[in-house]
């Protein structure tokens, strides 16, 4: 398979300073995280920058986006923080890194914005709404609201990018199912001037024990932020989710690169804190096997890891229709949505979204927008047509 850009999810702490109930990461049933170091090493550091160069070789690419993830990122000590930048920097040669964070924001302070400019390194923050939605799930070690110090953090890093010294913020939210998806997008984009964001749908699958009203709260969130950024008409903000869709159904370039819920995800991969390799980061709750692929920064290549049984099924994934969404209109911009959502473990990844109806209707209003705004439904037809 060709693999034009290599996504890196790296994890370099292992541990966090917030306990988010939700976080596939800690609470979702995998627990490697616990025999794995807090921290990554500068051995494992080094081993990655020596993988990444021979990805680039054997694989032709040019840029390896290194995504600095935890756990929270920014434990780490500045000091071994720049030591790590300086050192995967060392091993740039015929391609380049661009590096990208996760945050929780609570930690982001003038040092750490420092860093972030001198390594160029592009920050996202997650935040899930105003308090009563935030705090829902997003709480400290003792059960606090976190709210506060994450937009604080968000703040440094706004004047931070209006004064020049780092690109703009990007803000992650989990949709909370009971929450009103206007007001969450109002709150982030009237009340704290965000530009670029993005909802991400719950990491539940079809083996979820999961209620109807929480599928349909998702899918009642996502229509009512997608008509609300709609409504405010301002080409300055982008939901990336319906942002790409749109370009994606106006223009079959876009429509190529799209894997924003749906689509091709094996250009991402993770590393642990111990080295460990494995497949995009969320699939970690699915089964072991998508954890304990037996792979290591130290020993192997991207070569043997696009090998692996995993790597096949996730090829799978992005290419065979599952029946349930054989006779459905959405599938080239959909896909059958993100993989997570996708999987059961009798049927793999051959299922549509557990979000499925709630993806249509998405998709339909996005249509349904641009027909009102002059793009002709027969171009829109001619587009998805498989
Ligand atoms: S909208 Fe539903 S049926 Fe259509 S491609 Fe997506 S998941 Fe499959």
């Amino acid at each position: 398979m060709p693999i034009q850009d290599l996504n890196i999810v790296f994890k370099i702490s292992e541990r966090c300073n917030l306990k988010c109930d939700y976080c596939y990461f800690f609470f979702a049933g995998d627990e490697t995280w616990k025999k794995h170091p807090p921290l990554v090493s500068r051995q494992v550091i080094e081993d990655l920058g020596a993988f990444a160069a021979r990805a680039a070789r054997d694989f032709e690419i040019k840029i390896i986006t290194l995504i600095f993830h935890g756990g929270e990122p920014l434990l780490m000590s500045k000091p071994r923080f720049a030591d790590m930048c300086e050192t995967l920097r060392g091993h740039e040669s015929g391609f380049e890194f661009k590096f990208a964070l996760q945050t929780n924001g609570v930690l982001v302070d003038d040092g750490w914005i420092d860093l972030f400019d001198r390594y160029k390194i592009g920050v996202g923050v997650s935040l899930d709404g105003p308090p009563v939605v935030n705090d829902l799930h997003r709480l400290d070690l003792k059960g606090r609201s976190s709210y506060d110090r994450t937009v604080a953090g968000l703040r440094r890093l706004q004047e931070a990018a209006a004064q020049g010294r780092i690109s703009g913020t990007g803000l992650l939210s989990v949709i909370n199912p009971f929450a009103d998806g206007a007001k969450v997008y109002r709150h982030f984009v009237h009340d704290l001037g965000v530009t670029h964001l993005n909802f991400l749908t719950p990491d539940y699958n079809w083996d979820s024990v999961v209620s109807e009203s929480v599928i349909r709260g998702v899918e009642r969130f996502l229509l009512a932020s997608l008509r609300a950024w709609l409504a405010d008409k301002n080409p300055k903000i982008r939901i990336r989710v319906f942002s790409e869709l749109l370009a994606a159904i106006l223009n079959p370039h876009f429509m190529q690169s799209l894997h924003v819920y749906g689509g091709d995800y094996r250009n991402i991969i993770s590393v642990s804190s111990n080295g460990d390799l494995g497949p995009e980061d969320t699939l970690r709750i699915l089964d072991q096997r998508f954890t304990s692929m037996g792979l290591n920064v130290a020993r192997n290549d991207l070569r043997e890891m696009v090998e692996t049984e995993a790597w096949h099924e996730q090829a799978d994934a992005a290419t065979i229709r599952p029946d349930g969404c054989k006779d459905c209109g959405w599938w080239k911009i959909c896909k059958g949505g993100r993989p997570t959502n996708r999987y059961s473990k009798a049927r793999g990844f051959s299922n549509p979204s557990i979000y499925c109806s709630g993806l249509k209707n998405m998709y339909a209003e996005i249509g349904a927008f641009l027909v009102r705004n002059g793009t002709p439904l027969s171009d829109i037809a001619l587009r998805l047509a498989s």
